[in-house]
């Protein structure tokens, strides 16, 4: 029999009411790996009051206890961080070094604010009397659900989940209905630590009832949520109605510029390794490199060779780069892409179709793709692929390529490889995005901001101010009378 897993819901292990189960399979092999509650509205309810009941506590606890319960569950995680990253990768299909990173950078993000909560300072404010005296304090929103995707499904609910519950919120968690074991386990560590029943409540179901649910019942002070943009213009629309805080890190389509003095060999590898990590399902992978003409030609040779060498298999074999593609969904989209793309005239290099060979057979499998002669009428250029494709394209200007970059509904990442300081800044300064990369091929820094311009989000997440997301500001205005 395989594993079954559970809610969390005010302390106690439960079922789904329903007693409805639905079985996740392993993308690798086709296997299941694991039997989950499908819980509905009234689950999310349950969890949202028994969130509503243990907030007054956890607000008004110490920030010394808070970091405490939180730097415990951390030492969990790390203890337990072969099992839940095993999972990872069984659910998932992401290499197994991947998956080990994905938890222990979780681990770290508890740690992290752990620390933070304990600096969330007031402010004492100059007024216009010799006799009021005015205070701004920062207390807790309420209640935080919190809704997380399938791609990082640990690491994107910690990134809510943590400074959430160091600022002193209680916490209803949604992970992908696809993709909800680790970061079962992931709660499971934060239950384990000691949290006061409440404080942190897992549901179960899928996003159209139980999603809906979070979102729109009023006991949610603040929603917090990634996945696809659409999604989230729909989680902005029900907020709106009650006036609800909400955070929104959705879709991408991140521009690549190399330069004509880029150190080659560095771009090629970071290019490579942004385009078709976690098989491309990566909110801020590189969907498009703009390549200086001058170079083009090398750049291209050297990007095809070391696509080529990639090793792909079952994410479980340590030797793996590339796993299974998550699901059939985002391997038709990719294909999709692809097939829109070589109709409107682009050269397909390499890839474009799946591995062969027995041990592809059951799995999602896609080979990395990389293609040449693109332009802004296809699909690959435009919208989000969330797939193994690397589109490139030849510019000859700077201001050329920075237009080619800015020219997309998205602004979430965006990156810049050359050897000039000047250019780097008269690049990264004009481009549309929420995080520019200069010579790297991550925006993600614990301590720095993390979020999207235009349809790719609102609000940010990391660093402090991931934590002030949680927080409302609340002015004290005092007046004195004159002792004696
Ligand atoms: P979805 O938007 O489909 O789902 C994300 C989460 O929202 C899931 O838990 C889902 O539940 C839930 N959900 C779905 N519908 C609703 C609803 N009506 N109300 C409340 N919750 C709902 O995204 P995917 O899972 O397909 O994730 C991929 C997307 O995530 C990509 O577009 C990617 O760019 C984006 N992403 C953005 C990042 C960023 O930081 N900007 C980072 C990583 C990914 P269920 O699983 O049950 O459907």
């Amino acid at each position: 029999m395989i594993r079954r897993i559970q809610m969390l819901i005010n302390g106690a292990w439960l079922d789904a009411l329903s007693e409805d189960w639905t079985v996740i399979h392993n993308p690798a092999t086709g296997d299941p790996v694991a039997e989950v509650p499908v819980g509905g509205r009234e689950e999310a309810r349950m969890a949202l009051e028994a969130a509503r009941r243990a907030f007054p506590d956890w607000a008004s606890a110490p920030a010394e206890e808070r970091a405490n319960l939180l730097h415990r569950a951390a030492d969990f995680m790390r203890g337990r961080l072969e099992e839940i990253s095993r999972w990872l990768t069984l659910e998932q299909g992401k290499p197994i070094r991947d998956a080990r990173k994905e938890i222990a950078l979780a681990a770290q993000v508890f740690d992290y604010y752990a620390e933070e909560g304990k600096r969330i300072f007031g402010e004492w404010i100059p007024t216009g009397s010799p006799h009021i005296r005015s205070l701004v304090i920062r207390q807790p929103v309420g209640v935080a659900a919190v809704i997380a995707p399938w791609n990082y499904p640990v690491e994107l609910l910690a990134w809510k989940i943590a400074p959430a519950l160091a600022a002193g919120c209680t916490v209803v968690a949604k992970p992908a209905s696809a993709a909800p074991i680790a970061a079962t386990e992931m709660i499971r560590a934060l239950h384990d630590a000691g949290l006061p029943p409440g404080t942190i409540n897992l549901v179960l179901g899928p996003g159209r009832t139980v999603g809906a649910e979070l979102v729109e019942n009023p006991i949610s002070r603040k929603i917090a949520f990634t996945g696809e943009t659409e999604t989230g213009r729909w989680i902005m629309e029900k907020a709106a109605r009650s006036i609800k805080r909400v955070s929104l890190e959705l879709g991408g389509q991140s521009p690549m510029i190399v330069c004509r003095d880029a150190d080659l060999e560095k771009a090629v590898a970071a290019g490579v390794r942004r385009a078709f990590s976690n098989m491309g399902q990566i909110c801020i992978s590189v969907n498009r490199i703009y390549v200086a003409q001058e170079i083009a030609d090398a750049f291209i040779a050297r990007f095809v060779e070391r696509t080529r060498s990639l090793r792909i298999g079952n994410g479980l074999d340590p030797e793996v780069e590339l796993g299974p593609m998550f699901n059939e969904e985002v391997r038709r989209k990719t294909r999709e892409h692809i097939a829109d793309a070589v109709a409107k005239g682009a050269w397909v290099l390499c890839g474009g179709c799946e591995p062969e060979g027995e041990e592809f057979q059951r799995g999602y499998f896609f080979l990395p793709t990389v293609l040449a002669e693109v332009d802004h009428s296809m699909r690959v250029m435009c919208e989000e692929t969330f797939g193994p494709v690397a589109p490139i394209m030849r510019f000859r200007t700077l201001d050329e390529a920075i237009a080619l970059a800015n020219d997309s509904p998205y602004g979430l990442a965006a990156y810049v490889f050359t050897r000039d300081l000047h250019t780097a800044f008269y690049i990264a300064e004009r481009l549309e995005a929420g995080g520019v990369g200069v010579n790297i091929n991550d925006v993600t820094e614990l301590q720095a901001p993390f979020g999207g311009w235009k349809e790719s989000g609102l609000g940010r997440e990391l660093g402090r101010w991931g934590l002030e997301s949680y927080l409302e500001l609340k002015h004290i205005r005092i007046a004195l009378d004159t002792p004696g």
